[in-house]
């Protein structure tokens, strides 16, 4: 079983980056390439922003969930979990962030490659973003802790915050690396081993981390990376009764399959990072430069495939042709910007694949026939790759699908409204409740009206600016439990309570 399979390397020589990279097409299973159990199953994976095949690998199956769950369970019984001091843990995550950092080129070459984002746009985002995450869970690997209890003299109580044991990881394809660094960084910190599934359409990076992860010295079967599709491998994690908890960054479709496969095996806990329909929220006195700036980053960055996406943009009456005036101008110059992601200047990328486009342009050709007005863009850009001309949409009613539905492309719905009673209501009209954007100089009103959005996540006078030490997660829909930050630790731990009986009169 440990043969090696396939090896993928590729030469970059493009205007903004020159290198090479060299990664595993097979299964990391036990600090090993391997071959998927049954047969030799590929997948293609494309370049979106030309249609073209750059490379294929393995796809796993049920059988390898199982040989992976095996190599951590023994990983975790012998090597890992409370056998490894924190500081073990910590040390190692740090390691791994050096080695980011060093690769930090390569990396992001990978990403940009997959999925069509401007290769400084990762360089500059998602990497350090990445590095930062590793950087700030390692620091916490040995500072989880438990309290003491005080009941009566004759009573010691105390708690241990201890790791699930094996843990299950389900990542898409719009930050491939930056999905997985998340997933496993606080994992790791709190000593759990893990069997990840990446996204089967963007998976490169995630194999180039794992020579990274042996490279840094974690054990053998402490972190298990098991290419393939969603129902095969991904069902088998969520439905293993041997793994202790599950944790999922995609759609809402799929994340109630895996509420349900939970339910229906050992009813492991769940987490959901799940989609939205966000709304950025501009009043008449808010600084109009910058909420467009705002804006615009947020409803067009990576082609409008975030969670996070603005997507419905409701400005204020009176302010409103001004905005849309601005706006129009911002969506024009992206689309002046469309390009390769390794070509000079680019700013607005394709789709991640045909499946997105078709599902991209079926909206805006709802929008029009619900007889929404299609402001601006609206087409297919070239002929090659997946590529969507930045797009607003105006004269909205709020059962139209492109207002209801996560269209995951660069669509804007621009929305007028008259008071703030009414915008908030407007705003909380959604099944999915993930971010918010708020813009308005009256710092009162821009924190009374967050605070009245159902929203996990809310921005000021800003919009989607993570950072690794704030929690991060969805209200309603949007999804169950909080990534980054403290917060997430409790998502990896579960509480044990001990009673000692001191021997006097209990
Ligand atoms: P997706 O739900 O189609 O797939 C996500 C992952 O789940 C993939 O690895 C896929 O193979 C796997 N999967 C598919 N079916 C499965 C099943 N039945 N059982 C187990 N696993 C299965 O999502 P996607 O298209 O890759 O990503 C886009 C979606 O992700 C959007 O809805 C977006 O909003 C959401 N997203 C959310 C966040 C967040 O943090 N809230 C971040 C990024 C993306």
């Amino acid at each position: 079983t440990t043969t090696m399979s396939g090896t993928f390397t590729y030469h970059f020589d493009t205007p903004v980056y020159k290198g090479t990279t060299a990664l595993h097409t097979g299964l990391y299973i036990n600090g090993e390439w391997v071959n998927p159990v049954q047969g030799s199953a590929t997948a293609d994976i494309i370049n979106p922003a030309n249609g073209k095949t750059i490379t294929s690998v393995s796809v796993g199956t049920a059988a390898d969930v199982d040989r992976a769950v095996v190599a951590a369970q023994n990983a975790y019984k012998t090597v890992w979990g409370l056998r490894c001091p924190g500081s073990a843990r910590g040390r190692l995550l740090n390691k791994l962030a050096d080695l980011v950092e060093e690769h930090q080129n390569e990396l992001a070459a990978l990403d940009a490659l997959n999925i069509g984002k401007a290769f400084h746009t990762v360089l500059a985002g998602d990497i350090p973003f990445s590095i930062a995450t590793l950087r700030y869970f390692a620091g916490w690997a040995d500072k989880v802790q438990g309290k003491t209890m005080e009941t009566n003299e004759n009573k010691l109580a105390y708690t241990r915050h201890e790791p699930y044991g094996v843990v299950g990881q389900i990542t898409p394809w719009n930050a491939p690396l930056l999905m997985v660094i998340i997933k496993i960084a606080p994992a790791l910190a709190t000593g759990n081993t893990i069997v990840l599934k990446p996204s089967e359409v963007t998976p490169l990076s995630a194999l180039r981390i794992a020579d990274l992860i042996t490279e840094a010295g974690f054990p053998p079967g402490v972190v298990n990376i098991v290419n393939g599709y969603g129902l095969t491998v991904g069902a088998a994690i969520a439905s293993h009764r041997q793994i202790a908890k599950v944790a999922f960054t995609g759609s809402a479709g799929v994340g109630r399959a895996i509420m349900r496969a939970s339910t229906e095996s050992n009813l492991k806990p769940v987490t959901l990072e799940l989609g939205g329909k966000s709304p950025t929220i501009v009043f008449d006195d808010a600084n109009l430069e910058q909420a467009v700036k705002w804006a615009s980053m947020g409803i067009f960055y990576a082609s409008g495939q975030a969670c996070v996406a603005g997507s419905r943009i409701f400005v204020q009456e009176s302010i409103h042709e001004e905005f849309l005036k601005r706006f129009t101008e911002t969506a024009k110059a992206l689309a002046g910007a469309i390009g390769d992601p390794f070509a000079q200047g680019s700013q607005h990328g394709p789709l991640i694949s045909q499946a997105q486009l078709d599902r991209v342009l079926g909206y805006i050709e709802a929008g029009k026939q619900e007889g929404a007005t299609l402001h601006v863009g609206g087409a297919r850009h070239g002929n090659e790759g997946y590529f969507v001309q930045p797009t607003i949409f105006t004269n909205l009613k709020p059962d139209m699908k492109i207002v209801r539905e996560e269209i995951f492309g660069p669509v804007a719905c621009i929305i007028k409204f008259k008071t703030e009673e009414e915008v908030i209501e407007m705003a909380n009209n959604t099944v999915y409740g993930l971010s918010c954007n708020v813009f308005s100089q009256n710092i009162s009103r821009a924190i009374r009206v967050t605070h009245a959005l159902e929203a996990g996540n809310c921005w000021v006078n800003c919009a989607s600016t993570a950072e690794v030490g704030v929690p991060f997660g969805g209200y309603k829909e949007s999804g169950i439990g909080r990534e980054m930050g403290e917060y997430a630790l409790d998502t990896y731990t579960q509480v044990k309570a001990i009673h000692v009986n001191l021997g006097l009169n209990l």
